[in-house]
């Protein structure tokens, strides 16, 4: 008997049968654009042995005026075709199912070429769309449905039409971006024509056996967004337009309103999706900060969808489903939701992966096999970089020890974990563990590894760390000064007022931490409120009238850094404006450009600029010192004059910058060179 009945049933659509109820949603990975089809091939073959029902490209442009940025991939030419023929067939031979996201940008595309249904110009790109005529209408319609005759010819077992996130299909449907008074504008009945017209018309290209799912916005959390009864209307003409299956889309990348943020709550939007449940006689997929077995069996028992749609998770563990059907849920490398590794990159430039699995999008190229020569291996230091070392060379067969001195593994994991809006951190120390019980790696906590204990070993791994930098500022020795380490470990309690000094990625989670008492991210309604999401059948786009209702801040905080720089300017790219929206609503006060004079029992001293100008207290019970870290390499140090040479990992290789996505890539990667 499974745990997971819900989730592990098939789905009848007529035609075919999706073994499970699982889709992996789509996501732009970068692979493609690398133009190696055999790597693309193996990211997608990966995912299907792992058990997951149907998978979901990354979006492809119709056209070069609807990519999302220039140089998009699509199927433009019968070369295109072949390449993506390697991928279906390797998919169908691994048992699995997949589907081509058609995305048409529309006002999003990164392109002085981009169109829309208005000249209305999108808050997050520098470039006017033009107003598309009858004729480029019509054009792109032609684009989408031949896009989709391609994706059937390169043995696509179907493709999803793009029409949510704020998307070209999406600009017509509400009077937010649709300001036209033809036939394609005005009434809903004329803004939702598009949409239907494109759906009608795919449908009729490819034929009755052909999965076509239609990505629905459900709640576009913008102003002028759609009303509830604007949603189901659409979702019935699609219906009967031809789609198989309504996949749901939850805001557009314009909102203001974090949608799959680690902050936001597990399965936070599945409710909206359930709405639409019983209206429409097709499956109907949910979405959005699902990423464990438990919680898709609990969205399917409620009822609130018949299938599941997580990407980021696929990204993080392809044995996801494999490993749930087994028994094994607890070995599933969580996703955190942190973005890191994935959008993060996606908006740079870079090719995709994954923070906890480094693998992700390279599978071709960083290859962990079997040892030919066992070694015995120390890793010292059991935070992210000792530990991926550490599993993955045991994984290849090698002896290892790791020998942390704390009583539990995690290193800073331990505190990210501590900080509200970042529980998952619990899960990724959990899987840790689970991981070590069921591997050979001989764990030993508190225990320091000396010199003399590591001299017999093959190799030696220093995964130390890192210490907090002194800021040596005078009086940051007194009673009412401490470490971020301190306070995060729960060795102290901050009294009401607290300066925090450095506003690097700790300073904005020790302030976020000391304004908020009880975790929105553990209680929807409570996130719904303070972030102002309300139903869409109440208010238009599922935004209150009340705008956002944050808890009154636990504490009156002031971070603090000596750059004239915008506070938060170095964190994640898609996530860094939630940081400081969060801390905005609470109420945190933010100063740059100031020197740090000293410390006394009044609060921190302060002076702004080169010439040290307007003197003056900001007056705090507490001051939290984080100032950045420099690497632990007492250990390296002692085994190098001894004449060995370690590997440095981590933080203890290079402090600056460091995250737990280096930790852990760097770890993985020199495990699988040993
Ligand atoms: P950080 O990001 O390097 O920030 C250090 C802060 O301390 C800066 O604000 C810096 O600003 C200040 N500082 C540096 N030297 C100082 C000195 N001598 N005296 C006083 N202030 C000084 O380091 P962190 O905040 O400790 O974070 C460590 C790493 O963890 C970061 O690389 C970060 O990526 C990662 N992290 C990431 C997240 C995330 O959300 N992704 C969260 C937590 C941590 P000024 O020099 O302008 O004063
Ligand atoms: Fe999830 Fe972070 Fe990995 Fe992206 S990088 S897949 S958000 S764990």
């Amino acid at each position: 008997m499974t745990a997971y009945p819900h989730m592990l049933a098939p789905l009848d659509l007529g035609f075919t049968t999706l073994k499970n109820r699982v889709l992996m949603g789509s996501m732009h990975t970068g692979l493609e654009e690398t133009k190696d089809w055999n790597r693309v091939a193996e990211f997608y073959a990966a995912r299907a042995r792992g058990g997951v029902a149907l998978m979901v490209t990354g979006g492809m442009a119709p056209n070069r005026e609807g990519g999302v940025f220039p140089g998009a991939a699509g199927l433009f030419s019968d070369e295109d075709i072949a390449n993506h023929k390697i991928v279906t067939d390797r998919v169908h031979d691994a048992d699995g199912k997949i589907a081509m996201q058609i995305l048409h940008a529309g006002r999003y595309a990164y392109s002085p070429d981009c169109v829309s249904a208005s000249a209305v110009k999108s808050p997050i790109s520098p470039f006017p769309p033009k107003e598309l005529d009858e004729d480029g209408i019509e054009k792109q319609i032609a684009d989408i449905v031949t896009s989709a005759a391609r994706a059937q010819q390169a043995g696509y077992d179907g493709v999803e039409v793009m029409g949510s996130e704020g998307y070209f299909l999406n600009q017509f449907l509400v009077t937010h971006t649709n300001k036209r008074t033809d036939r394609w504008g005005g009434s809903y009945e004329n803004r939702m024509r598009l949409p239907v017209e494109v759906v009608r018309r795919v449908r009729d290209a490819v034929g009755p056996e052909f999965i076509v799912i239609y990505r629905l916005s459900m709640i576009d959390l913008i102003p002028e967004g759609s009303t509830w009864d604007e949603v189901v209307m659409l979702a019935r003409e699609i219906e009967k337009a031809g789609a198989t299956i309504i996949n749901t889309g939850i805001g557009w990348h314009e909102a203001r309103i974090p949608t799959i943020a680690t902050s936001v709550p597990r399965r936070a939007f599945t409710w909206v999706t359930k709405k639409l449940m019983g209206e429409v006689s097709i499956p109907v997929i949910t979405s959005n900060r699902i990423n464990m077995p438990d919680v898709v069996e609990s969205v399917l028992a409620d009822g609130c969808a018949d299938m599941v749609s997580m990407a980021r998770p696929f990204l993080a563990d392809p044995d996801f489903v494999a490993k749930a059907m087994n028994g094994n849920a607890a070995q599933i490398a969580p996703c955190i939701a942190c973005n890191q590794a994935c959008l993060d990159h996606t908006f740079s430039g870079k090719l995709s992966s994954c923070l906890v699995n480094p693998r992700a999008c390279h599978e071709t190229e960083l290859v962990v096999k079997p040892a030919t020569d066992v070694k015995s291996i120390a890793v010292v230091g059991a935070g992210p970089a000792g530990l991926s070392a550490a599993l993955t060379a045991s994984e290849r067969g090698h002896k290892v020890v790791l020998f942390d001195k704390a009583s539990e593994i995690g290193g800073q994991l331990n505190m990210a974990k501590q900080v509200p809006g970042k529980e998952e951190f619990w899960g990724l120390v959990d899987w840790y563990r689970t991981m070590l019980a069921g591997s050979d790696v001989d764990v030993r906590l508190e225990t320091e590894a000396t010199a003399d204990a590591l001299a017999g070993f093959d190799e030696i791994i220093i995964a130390t760390g890192v210490m907090p930098r002194d800021a040596q500022i005078p009086g940051q020795d007194g009673p009412n000064t401490v470490s971020y380490r301190e306070l995060l470990q729960g060795k102290v309690v901050a009294g009401d007022k607290v300066a925090v000094i450095g506003a690097g990625g700790i300073g904005f989670d020790v302030a976020e931490f000391l304004v908020t008492e009880d975790s929105p991210t553990e209680d929807l309604d409570e996130w719904m409120e303070e972030w102002g999401v309300t139903d869409p059948a109440a208010r238009r786009g599922g935004l209150a009238e009340a705008g956002p209702q944050p808890e009154t801040p636990a504490r009156q905080v002031t971070l603090l850094q000596r750059k004239a720089t915008k506070l938060g300017k170095g964190l994640g790219k898609t996530t860094g404006w939630i940081h400081r929206a969060s801390l905005a609503l609470r109420d945190v006060q933010m100063v740059g450009g100031v020197n740090y004079e000293r410390i006394d029992a009044e609060g921190l001293h302060v002076s702004d600029g080169a010439a040290r100008e307007n003197p003056r207290v900001i007056k705090a019970d507490t001051i939290v010192i984080c100032a950045g870290q420099v690497s632990e390499r007492n250990l390296a140090e002692a085994l190098m004059t001894r004449g060995k040479s370690p590997h440095v990992i981590g933080g203890a290789d290079v402090a600056a910058e460091l995250d737990a996505k280096r930790a852990i890539d760097q770890g993985t990667r020199l495990a699988a060179s040993l």
